[in-house]
């Protein structure tokens, strides 16, 4: 039996991988499992899947857990805060940690996992993203086996065989990576209408049913960014080597070019069980449950450059990669106090690239060496862009 631990266990990525490890009681137990407020959810998983250790962000929720499950004669422990949710990362009992916290609340309890040398399954790119070659060096020295289910970064791992995060991809032959992007909701979307457009339709991805966040930066394409960012650290890759393309079907998931010519691809449903199944059997194979792609229902396959005018994001994001340091934790805080900010409806969708372009201008940045810098200036930019939203309200003149 393999024990996995599952940080963001109630989230939709939790939710497919535990669809998964459903289909293989004989091969997977649930040891650990955090989640963020949702106590009526985290319930009905503990009394599901029994796990050792559940972990809420904060005491209050956990409290709550506490309570409800000693109504119903559950016994399982319950930790709290980032500790608590490290203790779940670090559990002696798994061997894989799922890492499907949304946005910089990852960070800490991914490099936990890290650092005690689990199978880590990242789907949280966040972390990646704010941390970079910090993260990476922590995977080389624990022994970690870092794993993307990121669909795009999983199918360049799929491409490239043998390969192990950590190595240095050039070695593989690698010239460069395509890295395909569905354009989201509003790809054919005319810019003028932008502006107005309400937060359930940017997230009414047409291809994939993620999580809100996700689905929000899929509208603007930071979450194309942040993947290059991500992809481009994971394959200590120059980033002018990762070709940004628009594919609408997203059933090309990426593809590897490499020196002599050759061009390797994965295809698959838009399902993230498809990546999921692969992270947990690795390096073997299991059935996922999802949908089988069959090439006769495809048709065309489309694959178009990506508009840089309608997706800003995607220009921000190479310029805080190519800043490096502390730069990309700067646009990836902000981005999520903007994404909030849209969802919440006090900014309309286009303010977000506005709001991420002036902090990326106005807050300074460091070599990101230390986490506490990192975690400095991620506060820095919070602050910032709140402050911009709170205190005057936001003025589209202000951009
Ligand atoms: P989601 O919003 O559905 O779930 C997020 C999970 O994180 C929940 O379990 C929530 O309780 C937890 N969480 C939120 N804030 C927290 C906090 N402050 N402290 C502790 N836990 C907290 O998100 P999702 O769509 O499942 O995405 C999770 C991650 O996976 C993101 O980083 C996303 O970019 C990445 N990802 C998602 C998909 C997808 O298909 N959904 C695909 C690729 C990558
Ligand atoms: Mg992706």
């Amino acid at each position: 039996m393999i024990g996995v631990s599952l940080l963001g266990a109630t989230g939709s990525v939790g939710a497919s991988t535990l669809d998964i490890i459903d289909r293989h009681p004989d091969r997977y137990r649930v040891v650990g499992i955090t989640a963020n407020d949702n106590v009526a959810h985290m319930v009905r998983l503990v009394e599901r899947f029994r796990p050792l250790l559940a972990a809420m962000a904060s005491e209050t929720a956990a409290r709550e857990l506490r309570r409800e499950l000693a109504t119903r004669g559950c016994k399982v422990e319950v930790t709290s805060g980032v500790a608590g949710l490290c203790d779940v990362a670090r559990l002696s009992e798994a061997q894989v940690v799922l890492a499907a916290i949304v946005g910089s609340a990852g960070l800490a309890p991914t490099l936990a996992a890290v650092d005690a040398a689990k199978r880590v399954l990242l789907a949280n790119k966040e972390s990646l993203v704010m941390a970079g070659d910090l993260f990476m060096d922590r995977v080389r020295r624990s022994g970690a086996a870092l794993l993307p289910v990121d669909s795009e970064q999983n199918a360049m791992m799929q491409c490239l065989g043998q390969y192990r995060v950590g190595d240095d991809v050039s070695a593989s032959g690698v010239e460069r990576i395509w890295l395909t992007a569905s354009g989201g909701p509003f790809l054919r979307t005319p810019v003028a209408a932008l502006r107005d457009k309400t937060p359930a339709q940017a997230c009414a991805h047409p291809n994939w049913s993620m999580g809100p966040k996700i689905s929000v930066d899929s509208a603007t394409m930071m979450n194309k960014g942040l993947e290059v960012i991500e992809t481009a650290r994971l394959f200590q890759l120059d980033a002018g080597r990762i070709e940004v393309v628009i594919h609408p079907q997203s059933v090309v998931h990426s593809l590897v070019e490499f020196v002599d010519g050759s061009l390797l691809a994965q295809l698959g449903s838009a399902d993230m069980r498809v990546p999921l199944a692969w992270g947990l059997a690795w390096p073997e194979r299991i059935a996922s449950g999802a949908r089988r792609l069959s090439l006769f229902d495809l048709g065309i396959a489309e694959f178009e450059p990506p508009d840089e005018s309608r997706f800003p994001c995607l220009g921000l994001a190479r310029k805080a990669e190519r800043v490096a340091g502390t730069a990309p934790a700067i646009l990836n805080a902000a981005n999520e106090v903007a994404v909030q900010a849209f969802l919440d409806g006090i900014i309309p969708f286009t303010a977000i690239a506005q709001v991420v372009e002036q902090a990326l201008d106005v807050v300074p940045h460091h070599p990101a060496t230390e986490l506490e810098q990192i975690y400095a200036d991620d506060s820095a930019a919070r602050a910032t862009a709140w402050g911009w939203l709170n205190a005057v309200g936001w003025r589209e003149s202000n951009a």
